[in-house]
């Protein structure tokens, strides 16, 4: 994904022979106590990093001669691993005493708890293996819950009743959706649909600075179902694969999710609140194995229900996306019924990502077990094995991570009977570098940026 981003060719001979020098020279004392030095050292790894390993670096915007350097630099792990042990000293040396509150507060725990993912990151590519569970800790500071069998069987059991036929209920839920699949030629206008209609519900609510913007693509061959790449200046490229049938919730749901209030609108908030106003190069890079992955990736699934509460979705869908798309207004209820029931699957994916990584499940049998407890088609299953394969325990970061979300704005007087504070709590979350484990602590808010 990194390797299909446009590559400076422009390349600065002189500074790249010194660049291997840096990571290990001596810096002066106020260097080290200085929070933006230290945060350039940060933004440095992680881009030396990304050398290493291509998802690594999901976006980056910061001055262009930083990755130019990372890039004819190559510095090996070993080294980067020293150089993070030494920036996570001086982290700890200068960590803020605990009756400092506030923002500098927040920036401080955020970089160290980056850095400390980071590591984790650099011993995996030196071949340390985890489990599933104490890999996602260490990577997003999180773990998901377990979500036992019979949870799903319940589930699967009410799925029973509500979808027609007699064979295995994997088929008979795809005969049923099969109806309400877009047909490719009203994709487009579909997307741009419930784009509208994502961002229109975005606006009322969250200022966006002008010239917010994003396109969209159209592309095949990939793990994952859609994807937005941020490229600064308030700019996003979104990319929906088309490999599999798209379905008319799944419209909404990608809109919001890598839109609006998703990650578009999450990327351009932390660029305008913290690289922009308060140059803290930090948030000018985003690493995908990160904590921040599991703010970004459970504020993007809660979103669509923050966007389209209650019964909000089922009305946009039935006035708007399946007009847009040719499907018949009428059939909408029968459809969120079961989709309804269908999301509660959701969980089915990280358990088998679970087992399947920790090697309880070899691919052929989470493939079954995907289709028989999250009735995915086979194809969909072959799908979401090569996410597992790609990124591993970044699973938990959508069902765990919305679960998170959802609790922490709900527990703060954000239910959907608040539609106003239900969004200003969103917005806290996705305007500010929040750790995970930070949501867990009983009546923690969040410092907020305006
Ligand atoms: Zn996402």
């Amino acid at each position: 994904m990194n390797a299909r981003r446009a590559v400076f060719t422009l390349i600065l001979v002189a500074a790249a022979a010194s660049a291997a020098y840096m990571w290990m020279s001596a810096r002066p004392r106020s260097s080290r106590s200085d929070m933006n030095a230290l945060s350039e050292r940060y933004v440095r790894l992680v881009l030396a990093l990304g050398q290493h390993d291509p998802d690594y670096v999901d976006a980056y915007y910061g001055p262009a001669e930083w990755r130019t350097e990372a890039q004819h630099a190559k510095v090996p792990l070993a080294e980067i691993e020293a150089a993070a042990t030494d920036l996570a000293g001086d982290l700890n040396a200068i960590t803020p005493v605990p009756s400092e509150v506030g923002l500098p507060r927040l920036r401080h725990s955020f970089v160290a708890r980056q850095l400390e993912s980071l590591r984790a990151r650099v011993s995996m590519l030196q071949g340390r293996k985890l489990r599933f569970d104490e890999e996602s800790q260490a990577l997003y500071d999180a773990v998901a819950p377990a979500h036992p069998e019979e949870e799903f069987l319940g589930t699967l059991a009410l799925l029973g009743q509500q979808l027609p036929g007699a064979g295995p209920l994997a088929e008979r839920y795809e005969t049923f959706r099969t109806r309400f699949v877009i047909p490719p030629a009203r994709l487009d206008a579909a997307f741009r649909a419930a784009i509208d209609g994502c961002r229109a519900r975005t606006l009322k609510h969250v200022r966006l600075p002008q010239g917010e913007t994003f396109s969209v693509e159209y592309v095949t061959g990939k793990s994952w179902a859609a994807y937005n790449w941020y490229k600064g200046d308030y700019r996003s490229v979104i990319q929906v694969n088309t490999d599999l049938p798209i379905h008319a919730d799944t419209v909404i749901t990608l809109a919001c999710h890598e839109g609006y209030p998703g990650h578009h609108v999450n990327n351009v908030l932390l660029e305008k609140n913290f690289v922009r106003d308060r140059g803290w190069h930090e948030l000018s890079v985003y690493p995908l194995f990160s904590p921040q992955s599991l703010i970004a990736e459970g504020t993007a699934d809660f979103g669509v229900r923050v966007a389209f509460p209650g019964p909000e979705r089922l009305a946009f869908a039935r006035s708007v996306i399946f007009p847009a798309a040719g499907l018949d207004p009428a059939t909408a209820p029968v459809y969120y019924n079961v989709a309804e029931l269908i999301r509660k699957l959701g969980y089915a994916s990280a358990e088998a990502a679970r087992r399947y990584l920790d090697g309880q499940m070899d691919a052929a049998m989470t493939a079954s077990w995907l289709e028989a407890h999250a009735l995915q088609s086979p194809k969909r299953a072959a799908q979401q094995i090569s996410f597992f394969d790609q990124y591993r325990s970044y699973v938990i970061n959508y069902t765990a991570g919305e679960d998170l979300v959802e609790q922490w704005v709900e527990a703060r007087g954000g239910a959907v009977s608040s539609p106003d504070r239900r969004w200003e709590l969103f917005e806290n979350l996705i305007a500010s570098p929040t750790l995970p484990s930070s949501l867990l602590t009983p009546n923690s808010q969040l410092p907020t940026p305006k």
